[in-house]
């Protein structure tokens, strides 16, 4: 049942989802699951210049991709749609309008021009560049002249003089001065809303009790607060998560790699392994056992979702800067695909082997199980399964004939490993294992010497993925054929 908790994430398409959004989704998430409350999606899309479709559908589908299910939103509606801003328009309209009626608010006919002119002066003046209030008090005949030689006014909200306080649940009391701001236009000349008056009707009217958002909006709030007050709603809880940062301190930009969620998964990073690394940035867990076989890393820090949720609280949110580590970030990826079911992760895997070269569709499924289980233990994304997918799908392999012909000893490995497998009916896992063991106690050779001729012989390179399972994939028939035209290389140096 809910408890009438309400979070929203408010993106703006214009543009991918950016992993900071990503972030500032999760937190939203993770909180209202954790207080069984209702997530709302809401399409924040005034800025019609720079929205586009594609980038909110691009959203939604990254959004999905993530697992951030939602209750309410465009797509699914709910009791206080419309959830995209652009079909709330005469909403905005209607109550800045009650602002206007309410002495609350002004209409202001100062041109684009004007105003960036004084904004430069001011800025050059090192002053803060707010609005000086010029048409506050304007005359009835002023305002009749501009609208009679057909300017159109924006809606301007009045700023006292005075303090705002809030108490922001990740960064503590804040206070912030009405004469730092200047009045700030609600209604854009054209009609239509800007985002901080958009959003506090919105939030009221979708009564949103908590907004968790990037630090970049700290500065909106208190105008926010203001609006709220002169509405008559009740302010929603704030809570503002720091920056993400590159690994050079300046905030997460495309200079730094991939920034957007879509780039992490064309390159083969898993959903699961997103979140569980999105959740650790800002936040601290507390101390949990990882589930990840050899894994490494601190303690605690691989954590599916309903474990996350269990252990998340906004009070161990840092008000810190957290800073991007995608080696970090691989990591948990690879442990996220050690550990995946294989058929699932076999299903991720086939756009990477088709890109890889390899015609998937003519490939039996259960054998491309074992190639994936194979694999997997050498990869941190699937995108690196090109790497190694030769192994198992190109039989025409060179042999780097050096290590190998200058060793007597390889050559009988290579000798004993035949007759061993032509011994046998069929290779399976158990068999290749009981094969090494058999040609280690005959030739009393063991690591490197025992396994790389084996290795360079079957894959012809001296890398890659476990031996007894590459014994295993490749089958009696392929091993015997590569051994033998390993031979061949050999005998012709
Ligand atoms: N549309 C805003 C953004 O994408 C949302 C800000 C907010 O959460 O209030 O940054």
């Amino acid at each position: 049942m809910s408890n009438n908790i309400r979070v929203r994430f408010a993106p703006s398409p214009t543009g991918y989802l950016h992993i900071g959004n990503a972030r500032t989704a999760l937190f939203n998430y993770l909180f209202v699951k954790k207080n069984n409350g209702s997530f709302i999606l809401r399409i924040e899309d005034t800025d019609f210049v720079r929205v586009k479709k594609e980038y909110e559908e691009g959203i939604i589908a990254d959004i999905e991709w993530l697992g951030l299910d939602w209750d309410e939103g465009p797509d699914c509606g709910g009791s206080y749609g419309p959830y995209r801003q652009s079909e709330r328009l005469d909403i905005y309209k209607d109550y800045a309008d009650r602002l206007l009626k309410g002495g609350k608010a002004y209409k202001c006919f100062c041109s684009g021009d004007e105003l960036e002119r004084k904004r430069k002066e001011l800025l050059s003046k090192r002053l803060p560049p707010r609005y000086d209030g010029r048409c506050r008090n304007l005359s009835r005949e002023d305002a009749a002249n501009y609208k009679q030689n057909g300017i159109k006014p924006s809606i301007r909200f009045m700023v006292e003089d005075g303090t705002i306080e809030f108490d922001d649940m990740v960064r503590g009391k804040m206070t912030f001065k009405g004469s730092d701001m200047g009045d700030f236009v609600i209604l854009r000349s054209d009609g239509v809303s800007a985002y901080n008056f958009a959003a506090v009707v919105d939030d009221a009217l979708m009564k949103i009790t908590h907004v968790i958002r990037g630090e970049d909006h700290l500065s909106n709030t208190p105008r926010q607060i203001l609006l709220n007050q002169a509405m008559g709603f009740d302010s929603p809880r704030f809570a503002h998560l720091s920056m993400i940062l590159g690994p050079d301190k300046s905030r997460l930009s495309k200079r730094h790699g991939a920034e957007s969620v879509a780039e992490f998964r064309e390159e083969g990073y898993l959903p699961e392994a997103v979140i569980n690394y999105l959740s650790l940035l800002g936040w601290s867990n507390p101390p949990h056992p990882p589930f990840a076989k050899g894994g490494g890393g601190g303690i605690g820090e691989i954590m599916p979702l309903p474990d996350i949720i269990k252990n998340f609280s906004i009070e161990r949110v840092s008000k810190s800067p957290a800073v991007f580590d995608i080696k970090k970030l691989r990591w948990i990826n690879s442990a996220y695909i050690r550990n995946k079911d294989i058929a699932e992760l076999t299903e991720l895997s086939l756009p990477f082997f088709t890109k890889a070269g390899v015609r998937i569709e003519t490939v039996d499924r259960q054998w491309l199980h074992k190639v994936v289980d194979a694999i997997r233990g050498n990869i941190e994304t699937l995108s690196e399964i090109d790497k190694y997918a030769g192994i198992f799908f190109d039989d025409n392999i060179i042999h780097p004939i050096p290590p190998l012909a200058k060793d007597g000893e390889a050559v009988e490995v290579l000798k004993l490993l035949k007759e061993r497998v032509e011994a046998e009916e069929r290779i399976t896992e158990d068999t290749a294992d009981k094969i090494l063991s058999d040609i280690k106690e005959k030739i009393n050779l063991k690591g490197k010497k025992l396994m790389m001729p084996i290795r360079i012989a079957l894959t012809g390179r001296t890398d890659g993925p476990e031996l007894k399972k590459i014994i295993d994939v490749l089958g009696k028939e392929r091993i015997i054929k590569r051994i033998e035209s390993a031979q061949k290389s050999i005998a012709n140096t």
